[in-house]
């Protein structure tokens, strides 16, 4: 039985300021952008403090958020494209040999209506590691409790439950 259409999630994360601007700013400018591009943002999660990976190698932790959009086009490439010129608007500057390199600011797509796209180094939907990061599932569950993973049909909340059995969690914590 087809999945339901699950909505357009974007997930949002910096560990670095630009100018006078610290994270927190990033995201919000971030969301303003999104919107001045046309696409609404129609829920936020909570901001939530996330360890940067790999640990202990003293970079700053991430600040996290999880939002639902509606797209006015049907295009998860578009999309994308409009998240990276916003992405280097905030002067996002991609390591050729860090690929956890500190950033201004990400944005993935980690899920798009549930379509399943085949693996490819431009756009693969849903995002490949939702389930290996606790950043994107608990903001997500916490404004999409029943969201499943759009290739496995998965509870993301089972997701998380197994990710916390493995022991490979990011200390993601809830901000106020
Ligand atoms: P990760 O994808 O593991 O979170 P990252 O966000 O650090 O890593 P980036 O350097 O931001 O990786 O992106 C690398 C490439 O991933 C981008 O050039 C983009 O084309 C591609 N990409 C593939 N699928 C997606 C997606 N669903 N959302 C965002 N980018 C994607
Ligand atoms: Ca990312
Ligand atoms: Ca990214």
């Amino acid at each position: 039985m087809p999945l339901e259409p699950s909505g357009i999630f974007i997930g949002l994360g910096s560990n670095l300021g630009l100018g006078s601007k610290a994270p927190r700013d990033i995201l919000l400018d971030a969301l303003d952008l999104l919107l001045q591009n046309g696409d609404r943002v129609t829920t936020l999660s909570s901001f939530w403090s996330t360890k940067a990976w790999p640990p202990n190698r003293g970079k700053p932790d991430y600040l996290n958020a999880i939002c639902r959009i509606e797209t006015a086009d049907e295009d998860p490439l578009a999309l994308l494209q409009r998240c990276q010129v916003i992405e280097a608007r905030m002067n996002r500057i991609r390591s050729l040999n860090d690929r956890w390199a500190n950033r201004t600011l990400d944005l993935d797509i980690v899920d798009y209506n549930g379509i399943v796209s085949v693996n490819c180094s431009v756009i693969t939907l849903p995002h490949p590691r939702i389930a290996e990061r606790d950043f994107v599932l608990l903001p997500l569950l916490e404004i999409a409790p029943d969201w499943r993973h759009p290739v496995s049909g998965t509870l993301g909340r089972v997701l998380l439950q197994q990710l916390r059995e493995s022991g490979n969690l990011n200390d993601c914590v809830r901000l106020d």
